[in-house]
């Protein structure tokens, strides 16, 4: 169980300043399988959404005192990456949610600023079989959508895939052979001095699903692009067609977090496959269950914990050691 210093929550919401009529959202001991599309992970001691009409600062006003006060700060974005912990988290999940949409564009150039809890895609819920994460609690810009209000491309491989740009752009989110790193140009940040910063994309500090900015206490608060001038037929179809792609591939039928281990160009072949030529497809632990229809999907099957989880995830990897000598990387984040 997690220790709720409730007594420092308190005090934490005290000193945070929040004005009576902000429109952020506070909830104590929020469930957070309600939370990440794997629908597993026990309570937050606290769950903070602040709103963009609440203005720019104060997404980074509540990260900045929780790390003043101490306490143990996740950021989440849509939470299509992460496990949390069966034990919950027993600080603040700060979620980026709320703070969403276009910050700036310069059709002239094609350059878009997008807040960090801009959805990649909303048309995801709908997709979905299962419950997927919550829907938004206020309406809210999608990446897809903007694109499309605009006619530019450069962004459209990442349709069909559930998270925000903060998310993405941690992850350097990858699929279709393109990663989201390919039309950065910069990324606005609270650093680990709790001081704004932007940071010029450097191609030498980015990989495959690398970013600069992992297992760093930071915050991201927006990300800038170049984009393309695109007809918006061909933008929609070309959505489309991934949308499909996800849908045809079993990506919407259960509650996961998409690919569990990275691919590696030393396997000689995707993870995925890997895994399918020992046989673990359906291969099971509790509620957790390697995808019936693909090798490096995990599953929530129906009442899945955290540890089932974690459980199946070593499981595999051991096998994969055993048998084939290589080392699996996870992608997804245990929390
Ligand atoms: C069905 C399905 C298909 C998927 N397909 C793909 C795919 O094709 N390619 C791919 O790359 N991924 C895929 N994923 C994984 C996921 O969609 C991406 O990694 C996505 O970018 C995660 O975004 P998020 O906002 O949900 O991040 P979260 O899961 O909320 O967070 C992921 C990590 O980023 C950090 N983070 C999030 N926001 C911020 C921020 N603003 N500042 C600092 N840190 C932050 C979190 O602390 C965490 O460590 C898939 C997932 C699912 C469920």
């Amino acid at each position: 169980m997690i220790c709720y210093c409730m007594d420092t929550i308190d005090e934490f919401l005290k000193n945070s300043n929040i004005p009576a009529n902000a429109s952020i959202a506070t909830r104590m001991r929020e469930p957070l399988a309600r939370r990440a599309t794997f629908n597993v992970g026990g309570e937050a001691a606290l769950w903070i959404r602040p709103s963009q009409k609440d203005g720019a600062d104060m997404i980074a006003a509540v990260f900045q005192q929780a790390r003043i006060q101490g306490l143990p700060v996740c950021v989440l974005g849509r939470g299509a990456n992460v496990v949390f912990s069966d034990n919950g988290f027993s600080g603040v999940v700060l979620d980026t949610g709320g703070w969403s949409g276009v910050e700036t564009f310069d059709q002239e150039s094609g350059r878009i600023v997008f807040r960090a809890g801009t959805r990649i895609d909303r048309a995801v819920e709908t997709l979905a079989k299962h419950s997927f994460g919550v829907p938004d609690e206020e309406p809210s810009c999608d990446v897809m959508g903007a694109l499309l209000a605009l006619g530019y491309g450069g962004l459209e491989f990442l349709a069909g895939m559930p998270g925000t740009i903060g998310g993405a752009v941690y992850m350097n989110a990858r699929c279709y052979e393109r990663s989201i790193a390919d039309t950065l140009v910069s990324v606005a940040i609270i650093d680990e001095n709790l001081r704004h910063a932007t940071v010029p994309f450097r191609a030498a500090e980015w990989g495959y699903k690398k970013s600069p900015f992992q297992n760093r206490d930071m915050l991201i608060t927006a990300a800038e692009f170049l984009l393309y001038k695109k007809e918006k037929d061909a933008l929609l179809a070309e959505m489309e067609a991934h949308r499909a792609d996800r849908e045809r591939k079993g990506h919407y039928r259960f509650p996961s977090a998409g690919s569990v281990f990275k691919n590696n160009h030393a396997f000689g072949m995707p993870t995925g496959k890997l895994i399918d030529e020992l046989g673990l497809r359906g291969h099971s632990h509790g509620g957790a269950m390697v995808a019936p229809f693909h090798g490096n999907i995990i599953v929530n099957a129906g009442g899945a914990t955290a540890a089932d989880i974690r459980f199946l995830v070593d499981d595999v990897a051991q096998r994969v050691r055993k048998s084939a000598g290589f080392e699996l990387e996870t992608e997804i984040v245990f929390m």
